[in-house]
């Protein structure tokens, strides 16, 4: 891995990342306290439309510049670059792999097997914690929540949810040990890896909204303030949030209109209609149904969706925090 720095103020170093067998160069920004301490690492951008978690990286940066008191932070404010410009959603265009189901990686893979590797075993090697920022990308709303893995090592557990709860989340969900649905996320391997890994999600349809910007940031801040990063006070949460134990996928059963009828954070009862399917002239084609109780985590906002189509997130609940 080769800094390549720019620009130096303060505390705060500013560049790009070059890893051995990618041709890409990632933006980073490191903050260095002096003081030897906890060492985060930050990143955003593995979804290049998720702006409002990726103006969250900007907007910490500034904050550790001016209040890490030990210890150091790392930020990547863009993983995905070379989907930035072309406004990717969700895969990164050099190999079409998305990367957020990439994890661990690959030191032999393609393109994004390789990145996520090198930001296993490289960018974040010394993290204490790693933190991923994700929510809301062009088509889709997300509630405000928060992933973690547990383990079923209770010491290792009660780190990672005394890390989760640093955010004023909606839900949060827990997945449970031998998880096998939801797996490749950063948060969902890293632990696997004996590592700490939160991510939080929180956006809107690739718009900034500053209740989801700073729903990240406080978060990451509360995270800080736990490892001993900084002497800033805890941000209160304005709510409780729901522990969920993973959620499902829902699919659209064919192409057509969807008319999603549940809002993210909405509580939805088993065979609750979630949403219906019209065809091209507005037939009717199908319900949508929960399939358990749950809470809403994730919904497609675009009218189009195609058969197959992951168009809804439904978590179940397991109590609150
Ligand atoms: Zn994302």
């Amino acid at each position: 891995m080769q800094r390549r720095a720019v620009a130096q103020e303060g505390r705060t170093e500013r560049g790009w990342l070059r890893f051995a067998g990618l041709d890409a160069e990632l933006p980073y920004i490191d903050i260095d306290s002096g003081v030897p301490g906890p060492r985060l690492a930050v990143m955003a951008g593995i979804h290049p439309n998720e702006v409002s978690s990726m103006e969250a990286a900007l907007r910490l940066a500034a904050a550790f510049d001016d209040g890490l008191r030990r210890g150091s932070v790392t930020l990547l404010p863009v993983v995905n670059m070379p989907g930035l410009a072309g406004h990717a959603e969700f895969v990164i265009p050099v190999d079409g792999k998305n990367l957020n189901f990439s994890f661990p990686g690959r030191v032999d893979g393609s393109f994004t097997e390789r990145l996520a590797h090198a930001l296993v075993t490289e960018w974040s090697a010394g993290a204490d914690v790693v933190i991923d920022l994700h929510g809301g990308d062009l088509r889709e709303a997300v509630a405000k929540f928060v992933m973690v893995q547990t383990t079923g090592e209770a010491a290792f557990d009660a780190r990672t949810r005394a890390l989760a709860r640093c955010y004023d989340a909606e839900l949060i969900v827990e997945f449970q040990p031998g998880e096998t649905v939801n797996t490749g996320r950063a948060t969902n391997m890293l632990p696997r890896l004996g590592r700490h890994a939160v991510m939080s999600e929180a956006g809107a349809n690739g718009r900034l909204d500053e209740a989801c910007i700073a729903f990240h940031v406080g978060g990451v801040l509360n995270i800080a303030r736990l490892l001993g990063l900084t002497s800033a006070p805890l941000l209160p949460h304005g709510r409780t949030a729901r522990i969920l134990s993973g959620f499902s996928r829902v699919v659209a059963p064919a192409d057509g209109r969807f008319y999603c009828e549940v809002a993210c954070n909405d509580v939805v009862r088993a065979g609750q209609l979630v949403a219906v399917l019209r065809d091209i002239f507005g037939i009717q084609i199908a319900e949508m149904r929960a399939a358990e109780a749950g809470r809403v985590v994730m919904i497609v906002t675009h009218n189009i969706v195609s058969e197959g189509e992951w168009v809804l997130s439904i978590g179940l609940p397991l109590g609150e925090a």
